[in-house]
């Protein structure tokens, strides 16, 4: 008796007492700013479970070594008026978000992916062949004579609820990423109505990328980016050889859309207007940044930032639905394809600009984010640099370490065992004569080209798995190891979608 009289006392003590105080004498700023990242993660697993808007962003073959790069590079050549730093204690925009992942890119038939299976992952929840474009792994040709039959994407899904969607890109927009969001076909390549498409396999009834975008079932809201060539007739501004005007097409679709063709367009344009919005700035893709003409085309953070500014003025007109946004810094992955990392890394920062932006310029508790990449490329990161050498540079080691097999050059830089200095960067493969580049420069030079491995028409895409990094409603579920299919899966759960 005695006994569970004192064990029942001891149970309505526990139960009663408030929580035991957490006090320690040291407070210093170790403790405040570890108490601090507590409160941010306690802020973020407390979100809303329910996202109204939801925005991937896409860094085209931004493997986990460009991640690393272009942290340090950005550290090195900041854009934003801090002072250069080091580089490797830098963060960039996704450094800081809640949750991450790794994300197993291989299409359902090639272990190293391509953009065109890995985006169709992304926007419609099933893995498919490789260069095809949301089209299920065991559907050919003969499927587009059955278009109910076809995955469906989250845009499509998003547009039949009543939600805005939009595209963004640096690439053309009928290129694979960007594509991915609202069309349908078994190759790629199948852009326009030109030499890529030839007529005998148009007699499958397959429509190309361009027609497929303007037909798009409800309208994009949104579209940004390049590839005005794919929707003009050869000899008025295009290459399309069937004779057909998409861009008068589509303006007669949508008697208020505005369609631009360069920055003044754009920022002529009042995002509160109503209508969709389609600029192509530029024949083909965009500029990359480093050679950009900002009269020209606009920056990937201003396409982005006004597409958030349409997406959300139209949020009255839609009775207040929310959106469905991608967003793709596409060229990261052209400039690998050419070893030129310094266009790469240039790329990666405005690519990080761009998310920063989007991050403070939505809620959080009503929007999901999410920045990913679609596969990776074989850049690496090799030898023993000494801290905070430059990122492009040759490899000097600290003092008393990492000297290369040749010694060390005058400059200090480690030699390797042909007595010639050696890149922190190099490809595992790729060109090495590409236009416009080369590799007797210097190497922080942004022309220089990189590889010296062995030669390929173009540096492959890598096979290793990519990260995912989200922010805002259901962010919780992104961790782990992940098939990149799901990460559509948790768009349409923080949609509320079942
Ligand atoms: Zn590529």
């Amino acid at each position: 008796m005695m006994m569970r009289a004192m064990l029942v006392a001891g149970l309505l003590a526990t139960s009663v007492s408030a929580a035991p105080v957490l006090d320690t004498p040291v407070k210093d700023s170790w403790w405040t700013d570890g108490r601090a990242a507590l409160d941010a993660r306690l802020k973020v697993v407390n979100r809303p479970k329910r996202a109204k808007n939801v925005i991937l962003m896409v860094g085209d073959g931004m493997g986990i070594s460009t991640l690393t790069a272009a942290r340090i590079f950005d550290g090195q050549h900041p854009i934003d008026g801090r002072a250069p730093s080091t580089g490797e204690e830098n963060n960039l925009a996704w450094d800081k978000m809640a949750s991450t992942a790794l994300i197993k890119t291989y299409n359902t038939n090639a272990q190293t992916a391509d953009s065109a299976g890995t985006a169709s992952a992304m926007n419609t929840g099933v893995k498919t062949r490789i260069g095809t474009i949301n089209m299920g792994a065991d559907q050919g040709v003969e499927a587009c004579k059955t278009p109910e039959k076809l995955p469906r994407t989250l845009a499509e899904i998003a547009k039949g609820q009543g939600m805005g969607v939009g595209v963004v890109t640096t690439t053309r927009i009928t290129h694979a990423t960007p594509a991915a969001v609202y069309g349908h076909v078994p190759f790629r390549d199948w852009e326009g109505a030109d030499r890529a498409y030839p007529a005998a396999d148009r007699a499958s009834g397959c429509a190309d990328l361009a027609t497929q975008l303007v037909g798009f079932k409800g309208g994009l809201d949104v579209v940004l980016g390049g590839g005005r060539a794919r929707f003009l007739p050869l000899g008025k501004g295009g290459q399309r050889d069937d004779g057909r005007n998409l861009v008068e097409d589509w303006q007669k679709a949508w008697p208020q859309g505005q369609f631009v063709a360069d920055s003044k367009g754009l920022r002529a344009l009042n995002s509160r207007n109503a209508g969709p919005v389609l600029g192509l700035f530029t024949p083909d893709h965009l500029s990359f940044e480093h050679d950009r003409k900002d009269e020209a085309e606009p920056s990937l953070p201003e396409l982005a930032r006004f597409a958030l500014a349409k997406l959300d003025a139209g949020k009255a007109a839609r009775g207040g639905k929310g959106y469905y946004l991608m967003i793709e810094g596409g060229r990261i992955d052209h400039a690998h394809h050419a070893s030129n990392p310094y266009r790469a890394l240039k790329e990666a920062q405005m690519f990080s600009a761009t998310v920063a932006e989007v991050l403070k310029s939505v809620n959080l508790d009503e929007t999901l984010v999410l920045v990913t990449a679609d596969h990776s490329h074989v850049l690496t990161i090799a030898g023993y640099p000494e801290r905070g050498n430059d990122i492009l540079g040759y490899i000097k080691p600290p003092k008393g370490g990492g000297e290369g097999d040749g010694g060390l050059s005058p400059e200090g830089y480690a030699l390797d065992d042909r007595g010639q200095p050696m890149t922190t960067l190099t490809y595992a493969n790729g060109p090495f004569v590409s236009r416009g580049l080369s590799r007797t420069l210097p190497p922080t030079d942004p022309n220089y080209l990189a590889n010296k491995t062995y030669g390929t028409s173009g540096e492959s895409h890598g096979g290793e798995d990519v990260a995912l990094f989200a922010e805002g409603p259901r962010a919780d579920l992104v961790r782990g190891v992940m098939e990149q299919n799901l990460i559509f899966h948790i768009m349409a759960e923080a949609l509320g979608w079942r």
